[in-house]
């Protein structure tokens, strides 16, 4: 027969997320059957801090391994057996798994933004690199900036406490590359001298419409990429291509996080291009 799973998703309003039919999908294309649930804390009327009984409960229940998503990523710390390097230096999880008695936490979202943007700008310059958003998206964003050999990286971010003590951690972790914090009060000057631009905050988002960036800023040579992926083309991305600019949606993000995850959970390889286009059909 073949190899099943059941695997899930803790976290607030996960109710329509695609993970799921990602997972599902590409588990039917390989010959796996693997059941993806959402466990919605907001739906169930649960505290973020519940997910410190929803992760051994779910070890227990069989589950092979979960995501975990807002407001969760650093609550569920404490409930783990262990981390990789990664999930550590980063201070968030996004996946656990099962494996024998113990719980591993991950961290994919990094490992999903440094694949996306491989395949999205492979010749994008990064001498020197804005990240707008010092949050959970953008300490992952960050790791993989650097691990991508970014040589500077200006981290931004409306909390200035944020960006710097995001900066000096990556820092910390980056010792040949150099890591400055900045407010994100004065746009021109963020930007001067950038080869690129990450946004990592909620602007953009359909509840939080918006841009971050006057329109008139973004100039070739300067590359764009943004996290937020519901919308996909966010007013920052249609502002950035219509200056011309080169630009990477959130979209192969959110799709390799999930491959990278399906990898950890079933221990085979997925076809991510095949799993790029299921995102796009949904
Ligand atoms: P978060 O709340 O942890 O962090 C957001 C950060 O942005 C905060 O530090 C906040 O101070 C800062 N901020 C808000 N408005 C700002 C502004 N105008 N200028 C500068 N900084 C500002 O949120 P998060 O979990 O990091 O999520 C951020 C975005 O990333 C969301 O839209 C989320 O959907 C997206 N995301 C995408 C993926 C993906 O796979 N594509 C993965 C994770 C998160």
């Amino acid at each position: 027969t073949a190899p099943s799973y059941l695997v899930g998703l803790v976290g607030a309003g996960v109710g329509p997320s695609l993970t799921p039919s990602l997972h599902e999908r590409e588990a039917a294309a390989t010959g796996r059957r693997l059941i993806y649930r959402t466990i919605d804390i907001a739906e169930l009327d649960l505290p973020p801090e519940s997910v410190a009984d929803l992760v051994p409960a779910a070890r227990r229940l069989g589950f092979n391994g979960l995501n975990i998503t807002h407001p969760c990523k650093q609550l569920v710390l404490p409930v783990l057996d262990g981390l990789t390097s990664d999930a550590a230096a980063i201070g968030a999880v996004n996946t656990v798994v099962f494996d024998g008695g113990s719980a591993i936490g991950h961290n994919t979202d990094g490992s999903g933004f440094a694949r996306s943007l491989e395949r999205g700008l492979p010749h994008a310059p990064r001498e020197r690199v804005v990240l707008l958003g010092a949050g959970g998206a953008g300490a992952a964003v960050a790791h993989a900036l650097l691990e991508s050999g970014v040589r500077t990286l200006v981290v931004a971010d409306l909390d200035t406490g944020r960006a710097a003590e995001l900066a000096e951690r990556v820092g910390r972790r980056f010792r040949g590359a150099r890591c400055e914090p900045a407010g994100a009060d004065d746009p021109e000057r963020l930007l001067a001298g950038a080869d690129g631009l990450v946004h990592a905050t909620p602007v953009g988002m359909a509840h939080h419409p918006g841009t971050p960036v006057p329109r008139e800023l973004l100039r070739p040579p300067l590359w764009v990429a943004d996290v937020v992926y519901r919308p996909l083309r966010t007013e920052l991305l249609r502002d950035a291509r219509s200056q011309g600019c080169a630009t990477l949606d959130g979209g192969a993000m959110a799709v390799f996080q999930a491959a990278d995850a399906f990898q950890l959970f079933t221990g085979t390889p997925p076809d991510r291009e095949r799993m790029l286009a299921h995102f796009h059909d949904l």
